[in-house]
């Protein structure tokens, strides 16, 4: 592998000058130098060819020695130095202190075809941030991140990436429902792929440390690589600078509700700087709709990071961020307009992804109520979110064909769907058809319109699980028929059609499978 390599996270911002990988408060410096842990018997379990082809890396290269090498740790690229990077952050609405990479590691930055690529392993052993984990990574929580970051992608969320999956060799303790029942798990590292994996925590431990100028420095070094185009360092920079973070956030969220994506743990360090998804731990998809669902049991009792609550969230973090901008602003009105215009885009951006669910090109007066009957409609009894929006395509507005048959695939207990909650149905059904005759599309067109943005396949909790339990065993041909699957989440693909499904009665409760905690 011969990459162009760019170094210029380590090279342009403070570095902290102590090389010893202890655990301690990391003061005056973005990232620490670490190598990654040793590993004993490193194997490949998949690759994601299309990162391959972004990174320029060849098949046979990846099929080398070296490659297995670097990307589990055991090898270091020429002219590179490893570095976990140093941020603080606000978990679950209380400020943390420093936090930092505690089993993510930095490998390299490279450039290819004019895009900048961050490679970084993750579960690739201690850092100074590893606070008292360390720096592991089983195999379950790896097979999830591996396999969610690249469908995201294809489902055009905004995400990081991922190149690699590899077992470690290595057996890991974990208790996985923090009940006092450790068991050994199989070690997995993750090379995680992105632009920049900058948090919004980068910022707020400077700002919380009061070290401002290492503050400006990391904003300026941010703007120069990421958001170029928004001028020099100068206070209009910094607002316009926030303004896009702000809105690239909301753009992400907007996504997440669209496909039915909760995150399970929207910290301030897990908020990209550039709005893109980023650590995939205890997240989760809808299959009953539910505002108030979380899959991360550590927030089972307040649900802070419910479904419904994500966009508030992404505000509340937003708020954090522009505190910790604010030294370099010192006018907190052009903030305050920013954070309140994120309100109002999230309403018109949430209706207009709404109307496009629904196959709505024109924007009507009566759309918002058409939209809340059908939330409420949706709440009645347990209906899968994904499943009614895929089959709702198939409804024709003149002849108002068998509504009942594709939305009672949806539900979760045909007897739940007694008289009283027939008629509701029926009587949005026919506001529907109404509305649509306002429309210009075709039935066919606009089936073509809503397969688009509604997906046909997501990676529901429990088929990851499956992967997990046969990976447990050693047949990891699931990961690849999940991969592969997921590649094309909007097309029938009708050799998969058993992976279009309501979740199997069997994983309601499982843990795993409607239930996560932190422990990875
Ligand atoms: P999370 O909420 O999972 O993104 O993690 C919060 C913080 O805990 C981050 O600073 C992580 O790097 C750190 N962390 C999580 N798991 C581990 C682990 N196994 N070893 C060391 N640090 C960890
Ligand atoms: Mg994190």
């Amino acid at each position: 592998m011969n990459f162009k390599i760019n170094n210029r996270f380590i090279e342009e911002l403070p570095a902290d000058s102590v090389l010893e990988n202890s655990r301690r408060q990391v003061e005056g410096a973005c990232f620490s130098y670490v190598n990654p842990k040793k590993t004993s018997n490193p194997e490949l379990l998949h690759v994601s060819p299309e990162m391959l082809q972004n990174l320029g890396i060849t098949k046979q290269q990846a099929d080398s020695k070296e490659f297995l090498n670097v990307f589990t740790g055991n090898d270091i690229l020429p002219n590179t130095q490893p570095y976990a990077m140093c941020y603080g952050g606000h978990q679950f609405g209380n400020w943390a202190g420093q936090l930092g990479d505690g089993r993510a590691i930095n490998l390299v930055g490279i450039d290819y075809e004019n895009k900048h690529w961050t490679l970084q392993l993750k579960g690739a052993g201690e850092t100074p941030y590893s606070r008292s984990a360390d720096g592991l990574a089983v195999l379950r929580s790896s097979i999830r991140e591996y396999l969610c970051s690249e469908a995201m992608h294809h489902l055009g969320v905004p995400t990081t990436r991922a190149l690699s999956l590899a077992l470690t060799g290595d057996k890991v303790l974990r208790d996985v429902m923090y009940d006092g029942n450790p068991a050994y798990e199989k070690g997995a590292v993750v090379c995680r792929v992105s632009t920049s994996f900058l948090r919004f925590g980068n910022y707020e431990i400077f700002a919380a440390r009061q070290d401002h100028d290492n503050l400006k420095i990391l904003v300026d070094y941010t703007i120069k690589h990421h958001f170029n185009h928004l001028g020099g360092p100068s206070k209009e920079t910094y607002v316009a600078f926030f303004n896009e973070v702000a809105q690239r956030t909301l753009k992400m969220i907007v996504h997440w509700q669209r496909v039915g994506f909760v995150h399970g743990v929207m910290n301030t360090d897990n908020m990209s700087i550039l709005g893109l998804t980023i650590d995939y731990g205890p997240y989760g998809w809808l299959e009953g709709f539910d505002y108030g669902w979380t899959p991360n049991t550590t927030d089972r009792q307040h649900k802070r990071y419910r479904y419904g609550n994500q966009p508030n969230i992404g505000l509340w973090n937003l708020y954090q961020l522009a505190n910790a901008l604010y030294p370099l602003i010192k006018d907190a009105k052009p903030l305050e307009k920013i954070l309140n215009q994120y309100k109002t885009d999230f309403e018109s951006e949430s209706l207009a992804m709404m109307r496009s669910k629904l196959g709505l090109k024109q924007e009507n007066e009566g759309d918002k109520v058409l939209i809340q009957t059908l939330e409420d409609n949706l709440l009645l009894i347990e209906t899968d979110m994904n499943i009614f929006f895929r089959n709702l395509s198939s409804f024709k507005k003149l002849s108002r064909n068998s509504w009942e048959d594709f939305i009672k695939d949806a539900f979760y207990n045909q007897d739940d769907f007694i008289e009283t909650i027939k008629l509701k149905w029926q009587s949005w059904f026919e506001q529907y058809a109404e509305r649509l005759q306002t429309e210009r599309l075709s039935d066919s067109e606009r089936a073509m319109e809503m397969n688009r943005v509604n997906p046909k396949y997501v990676l529901r909790n429990y088929m990851a699980q499956l992967a997990i339990n046969e990976a447990d065993k050693g047949n990891y041909h699931l990961i690849d028929e999940l991969f592969q699957m997921l590649k094309k989440p909007y097309d029938e693909q009708p050799e998969y059609e058993k992976w279009f499904a309501k979740r199997p009665e069997w994983a309601r409760h499982k843990v795993g499978c409607s239930m996560l905690s932190c422990s990875s």
